[in-house]
C-alpha cells in the first residue's frame, strides 16, 4: 500500500498510473461501515485494480464550535485497517496541504443542501462538495463509494457528479449497523455507556415508523408525530429533525409511497447522530 500525503505526489501518481481507481472518501477513525465501503470498492476494482482511500478530516465541513479538534484520528490503526482490507493507495493530506490559506473558490449545491442537515449546519455541504470535487480532481477515480448512512450527502454528491459532468460512477452502500441497530459512526465513540443505550432510539424509531407504514399509515404528519412521541420517551434524546422525503429529490412527500425515506437527526447528550430508513 502506497501512502501519499502531498497533493503534488497524489497528482503525479494519478497521472502516471492512468488506469483509474475506485475511491472511498473518509474522515478516518475507520469502523466496519467504512470497511464495507472498501470491500465494495475492492470488488468493483477487480483483482489488480487500484482502491484508494482518502482520510481527511475536512475543516470546511465543520461549523465553528463543532467537534473538529476532538474528532478521533487514530492514524496507525486506520493505516493497518486499510492495509488489511486490500487498499492500494492511502491518501492522507493535512489541512494545510489541502487548502491554500487564501482559498477563494468553493463548490456549492444550492437545492438539496438547504433542508435536513443543511438547515442546522450552514456551509456543511459546501465543504463536502468542495472537498469531494478536489478529491475527484486529485485522484481521477472511475468510481467512488459512499454510504447511505449519510443519505443527504449521497444525494448531493450524485447531483454534483451529474451537474458538473464528472465521469465517475457513484456506488451507494447500505448502512452497516451494530447488532442492536445503531448505525456505525465514528462519533459513536463520544457516547457514554448509558448514552450508547439511549442511542438505539434512532433505529427503533425508524423501524417502528416502517411498521406503521406496513400497517397502512400513509400520512407523513402522523408518522412524524408518532416518531417524535417515541423519541420523547428516551430521556437523553433531543430531536433536531425528523422528516419524510422523496428518496431522490429530498422534497417532503405528501403521502408515503414507494420512494419515501424517513431521515432523522437526534442529539444524545451532546452527540449529534443521524440515521435514515426507506419506509415502503
Ligand atoms: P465519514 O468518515 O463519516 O465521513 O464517512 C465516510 C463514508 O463512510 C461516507 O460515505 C459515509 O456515508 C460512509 N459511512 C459511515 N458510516 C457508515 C455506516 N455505518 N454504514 C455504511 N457507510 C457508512
Amino acid at each position: 500500500m502506497k501512502i501519499i500525503e502531498t497533493l503534488s505526489e497524489m497528482q503525479a501518481h494519478s497521472r502516471a498510473d492512468g488506469k483509474g481507481c475506485v475511491l472511498v472518501p473518509t474522515m478516518g477513525a475507520l469502523h466496519r461501515g467504512h470497511l464495507e465501503l472498501i470491500r465494495v470498492a475492492r470488488e468493483r476494482a477487480g483483482s489488480g485494480g487500484e482502491v484508494a482511500v482518502s482520510i481527511f478530516v475536512n475543516p470546511l465541513q465543520f461549523e465553528p464550535g463543532a467537534d473538529l479538534e476532538k474528532y478521533p484520528r487514530p492514524r496507525q490503526q486506520d493505516e493497518e485497517a486499510c492495509r488489511a482490507a486490500g487498499v492500494t493507495v492511502l491518501f492522507r493530506p493535512t489541512a494545510n496541504e489541502m487548502y491554500f490559506a487564501d482559498r477563494s473558490v468553493f463548490v456549492e449545491e444550492t437545492k438539496l443542501s438547504n433542508g435536513l442537515c443543511g438547515a442546522s449546519r450552514p456551509g456543511h455541504f459546501r465543504g463536502v462538495c468542495t472537498v469531494v470535487t478536489k478529491l475527484f480532481n486529485l485522484l481521477q477515480p472511475d468510481a467512488a463509494v459512499f454510504g447511505e448512512k449519510d443519505y443527504q450527502q449521497l444525494a448531493i454528491v450524485r447531483r454534483l457528479v451529474r451537474d458538473l459532468n464528472f465521469a465517475i460512477e457513484i456506488i451507494a452502500v447500505p448502512t452497516v449497523r451494530d447488532a442492536d441497530g445503531l448505525a456505525l459512526s465514528s462519533r459513536n465513540q463520544y457516547l457514554s455507556t448509558s448514552e450508547r443505550t439511549e442511542a438505539t432510539v434512532l433505529f427503533r424509531t425508524l423501524q417502528r415508523s416502517k411498521e406503521h407504514v406496513q400497517h397502512g399509515e400513509t400520512s407523513p404528519e402522523k408518522l412524524v408525530s408518532l416518531a417524535r412521541q417515541m423519541t420523547a420517551e428516551t430521556k437523553g434524546a433531543r430531536v433536531e429533525y425528523i422528516s419524510i422525503v422523496d428518496g431522490a429529490t429530498l422534497e417532503p412527500v405528501k403521502q408515503v409511497r414507494a420512494n419515501a425515506v424517513m431521515l432523522l437527526a437526534v442529539f444524545i447528550g451532546k452527540t449529534r447522530l443521524i440515521d435514515n430508513l426507506r419506509l415502503a
